[in-house]
């Protein structure tokens, strides 16, 4: 009985030793070690044994079981740590390595443009003023001194609401200032910023585009006061000092005298042609730029809102913002600044 205890053991110890697997060992386990094993099928056998013979070789057949146990519980480590080993080569990482970096956007050229003229406005006493995109026929075009039959009111130029009478997608960013007269008295100085919709669409006309807009009303305010505010501005926005303005007549129904606002070519100087003698594509060799319509306020318009127009008078301009952005960073298509395109947008 005592060599078949040694025969198992050795048999089980050297099966454990070629398992290559949980599942192996488990099988040995149960075959040798479980309820119906090999082991206990010695134990059920010792009833026929003398009781000595019963207690010395139960005893042993006890001890041996424990010890076997020990080292199947051993051979469970065993494996597990080799297979810890296998993840480990297989599945290793430097941890020192510099991690992916996950991108950081930038705000787009014109949201960023739109924050410099506040800045820039903001710090000659001007509020930013708002007004909705979706205006009345009333706003967009009576109060603004602009007759019936203007062509701007036409079919082909304005984008009319479909089943709201008399309503139109702003086709600038004038209704506004109207807005802010009515609820405002004199002085006055703000500028609305947003954007505005007109059937118009080629390389520098988009259906929708942003303009800049500014209005300032008070006692004596003059055509002085509209030159200083535009070249130091523009200054500012162009970053360069030495920007100089000019300005001609023109015709705005909601201004008299209307002008048109001019500034000295930001990349040629006003020269038409570059340092090293290159023609400037910008300004197309004239060294001006047309940049915005301004003018005095209308009296029509002041009186509209329930101004004195004997008592105040004031300035108002408007500026594409978009041909300003275009101008400033270079870029050659309006459609670019609306396209989106990651290669162009990552450039600023
Ligand atoms: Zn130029």
């Amino acid at each position: 009985m005592k060599s078949k205890i040694e025969t198992l053991k050795s048999q089980l110890l050297k099966a454990l030793k070629a398992a290559k697997s949980d599942s192996e060992v488990r099988d040995l386990e149960v075959r040798y070690l479980g309820r119906s094993g090999k082991f206990n099928e010695i134990m059920r056998s010792l009833k026929d044994l003398s009781d000595e013979a019963k207690r010395t070789v139960g005893k042993l057949a006890n001890m041996t079981k424990t010890e076997l146990e020990v080292i199947v519980q051993k051979k469970y480590a065993e494996l597990e740590m080799a297979a810890f080993d296998v993840i480990a080569d297989k599945e290793w990482m430097d941890v020192t390595v510099p991690g992916t970096k996950p991108g950081v956007g930038h705000r787009h050229l014109i949201s960023k443009f739109i924050e410099d003229l506040e800045v820039v406005f903001g710090r000659m006493g001007f509020a930013v003023a708002e007004g909705p995109d979706i205006e009345t026929e009333h706003y967009n075009f009576d109060q603004l001194n602009m007759p019936a039959d203007h062509p701007s009111r036409d079919m082909q130029d304005t984008f009319w609401v479909k089943n709201l009478k008399k309503m139109v997608l702003r086709t600038q960013t004038s209704p506004v200032q109207i807005r802010h007269m009515e609820a405002h008295e004199p002085p006055i100085r703000v500028i609305s910023l947003g954007k505005t919709f007109r059937k118009d669409s080629d390389a520098t006309h988009s259906p929708m585009f942003h303009q800049c807009e500014g209005l300032m009303v008070g006692e004596d305010i003059s055509i002085a006061n509209l030159k200083a505010v535009m070249t130091n501005a523009l200054q500012q926005i162009f970053e360069d000092p030495a920007i100089k303005t000019r300005f001609r007549t023109s015709y705005f129904p909601f201004v008299e005298p209307g002008l048109e606002v001019d500034c000295t070519c930001p990349i040629c100087h006003g020269e038409g042609k570059t340092a090293d003698g290159v023609p400037c594509r910008l300004c197309k060799q004239c060294g001006w730029l047309e940049i915005a319509g301004a003018g005095m306020v209308h009296p029509k318009v002041l009186e509209n809102v329930g101004y004195d127009s004997k008592k105040y008078t004031g300035f108002a301009f408007g500026m594409g913002l978009d041909r300003m952005v275009m101008i400033k960073h270079r870029v050659n298509h309006l459609r670019l600044l609306f396209e989106n395109d990651l290669r162009f947008i990552t450039q600023f």
